[in-house]
């Protein structure tokens, strides 16, 4: 039987380590057939340990013969970025698939109140957050096969107000309009363009937005009653990059064990009642 991505080809951006959900997504997209290139972070030049490459490298190196590359990538640079694609155009020919799974910003800005969000933190979260879909998607288009589509990752903080997640919260905000308006430009050529937004993981940046808290609330007030798991939100967002997607796009899907539904505490205000009466 043909695998999913048998024959298949793209990029897989914002691969940390074994935790990141770049990394849960490639997986599934390796493990049904698909062939994929990885960026990681440009290492210091003083690094002589290369360590941000290192830690991509441990995760690919398990794939050899479906790693068509691991270069580095700053989506700050507009240089980086129009490089980085050449080369993915001269090493993969066309692409299918751009999974852009990158956000940021300084733990400075994610600390303080909303409203003291610094100016120049405002920008950086913004930039390598939501512009940086843009510009890798316009990049990448010139090397898109027909039906190509591309997946951002994205999170229930920019449709209601998550406290402590702030800056990030405002950026996912933007990102969820910018994959719409993606959607609308990309349509006539038959590119697609979606979000998967998911439920509280703990990977390196969702640390720094303080999942932890939110997983245990998870535990009481979504429908399933627990978190979702770096394989359900893997399959999703793979299932959205493959063609049994094709009639979707500028859809964000919510993985997130149905929490977004709910408009009220849910199993928690059982628990507060029990725990009053007690
Ligand atoms: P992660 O493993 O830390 O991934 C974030 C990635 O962004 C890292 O690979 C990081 O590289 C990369 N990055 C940061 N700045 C960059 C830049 N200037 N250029 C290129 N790459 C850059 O964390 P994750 O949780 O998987 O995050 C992936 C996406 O999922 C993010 O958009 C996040 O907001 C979203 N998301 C996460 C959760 C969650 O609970 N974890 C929930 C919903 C949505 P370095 O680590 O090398 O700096």
């Amino acid at each position: 039987m043909t695998k999913l991505f048998e024959g298949k080809k793209g990029l897989i951006l914002g691969v940390a380590n074994d935790r990141s959900i770049a990394w849960a997504v490639a997986k599934e997209i390796m493990d049904n057939g698909g062939v994929c290139g990885f960026s990681h972070l440009p290492d210091k030049a003083d690094d002589d340990k290369k360590k941000n490459r290192r830690r991509v490298a441990n995760c690919v190196e398990a794939y050899p013969s479906q790693t068509a590359f691991l270069e580095p990538l700053d989506v700050q640079s507009d240089e980086q970025i129009a490089e980085f694609m050449k080369m993915a155009g001269e090493k993969l020919g066309k692409i299918d698939f751009l999974l852009h799974s990158i956000a940021f910003a300084d733990r400075n800005d994610l600390q303080r109140d909303t409203v003291e969000t610094s100016r120049e933190g405002f920008k950086l979260a913004m930039d390598i957050s939501v512009y940086s879909l843009m510009s890798v998607t316009n990049a990448a288009r010139p090397y898109f096969n027909p039906g190509a589509t591309v997946l951002t990752m994205t999170y229930f903080g920019g449709e209601k107000c998550v406290p402590g997640y702030n800056v990030m919260g405002i950026c996912k905000a933007a990102l969820d309009s910018t994959v719409k308006y993606l959607a609308y430009d990309l349509g006539p050529q038959g590119f697609r363009v979606n979000a998967v937004s998911a439920g509280p993981l703990k990977t390196l940046a969702g640390s720094a937005a303080g999942v932890g808290e939110m997983q245990a609330f998870y535990n009481y007030v979504a429908p399933l009653g627990r978190c979702v798991t770096h394989e359900e939100v893997g399959k999703a967002g793979s299932y959205l990059l493959s063609d049994y997607s094709s009639g979707i796009t500028g859809e964000i899907l919510h993985v997130d064990s149905g929490y977004n539904i709910m408009g009220s505490p849910g199993r928690l205000l059982h628990e507060l009642k029990q725990q009053a009466a007690s």
